[in-house]
């Protein structure tokens, strides 16, 4: 007789990689106990935020209000999809007024482009990880990269809206705090919500839905920036890690990253990365390429 069971490790199988690179944990029900509330389409992770399962790679958060909010746009070619699950979550792209960048990696902002021209979402960013160009200033992907004359293929110029700094605060979701961070680069910023405690954290901090984990260095890497970074994030009161890639941390992220800066205070290295990759495959942790 044909029996449902067999079929489950496939459905496995398809609903993470639908969901892109959330570890297969707790944290996994959590989404499909949000799922099972609002119909498939719909990950809803905390009151009001939204991660974007069509970004793949990185992780982008719709923040729902009055308005919408995008923090982070992910790789190229996603703009499309994140229009549609805006569509499918009963809102309309014209709603997004705002597309929040943590960072110019490119893997942050490969649709940024795309998506504003198509929402009209004012893009807003730290100065530190833009390009001036003529009277305005378009975000820059990663530093010799951002000064070709002339655009990266795939990559275009994104205008920015808004240049920010540490301690405005957006008129977004009853406030969002601008916390410059650098480190992983000049112009990383964390933006916090302060209604919930809850942090969009870029590449500055991630969790695998447990711990909390840093960023290993990449070009334009400034290890006592960051170092600083993290020590002044630790004293701030926040309760959420929604990271730039891994899983969502819900409750408990400054005293996380205070017990791992005193536990670890050396920043991690490439090598340690390496090395601790048969242990995350074995854990089934995310694998990002970008944290230790
Ligand atoms: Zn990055
Ligand atoms: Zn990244």
């Amino acid at each position: 007789m044909l029996s449902l069971r067999r079929f489950r490790p496939l459905y496995g199988v398809c609903r993470r990689a639908q969901i892109g690179y959330f570890p297969r944990s707790r944290k996994l029900a959590t989404l499909n106990a949000v799922e099972s509330t609002y119909g498939v389409s719909r990950l809803e992770i905390l009151p009001g935020i939204h991660t974007l399962p069509s970004v793949k790679w990185s992780r982008a958060y719709l923040i729902e209000g009055d308005t919408l909010a995008l923090v982070d746009a992910g790789p190229p070619w996603g703009a499309r999809n994140i229009l549609k699950y805006i569509r499918k979550i009963g809102r309309e792209p014209e709603e997004l007024s705002h597309l929040l960048v943590t960072h110019a990696h490119p893997d942050h902002i490969g649709s940024a482009s795309s998506v504003a021209k198509k929402t009209g979402a004012r893009v807003i960013a730290h100065r530190a990880d833009t390009k001036r160009r003529g009277n305005g200033a378009s975000l820059n992907y990663m530093g010799v990269l951002g000064s070709l004359p002339v655009p990266l293929p795939f990559f275009e110029r994104t205008p920015v809206a808004t240049l920010v700094d540490e301690g405005d605060v957006l008129p977004i979701a009853g406030g969002i705090r601008v916390i410059h961070t650098p480190g992983h680069t000049p112009g990383s910023v964390c933006f916090l919500e302060e209604g919930t405690g809850s942090l969009f954290s870029g590449d500055t901090i991630f969790s695998d839905g447990e711990r909390v984990s840093r960023s290993v260095p990449f070009p334009g890497y400034d290890a006592e920036a960051y170092r600083t970074s993290l020590a002044r994030l630790a004293t701030l009161d926040f309760d959420a890690i929604c990271g730039g890639h891994g899983a969502l941390l819900k409750s408990g992220g400054a005293g996380k990253l205070q017990e791992l800066l005193e536990a670890r205070p050396e920043l991690p290295t490439w090598r340690q990365f390496f090395r601790s990759i048969p242990r995350r495959i074995k854990k089934s942790q995310s694998m990002t390429g970008e944290e230790i």
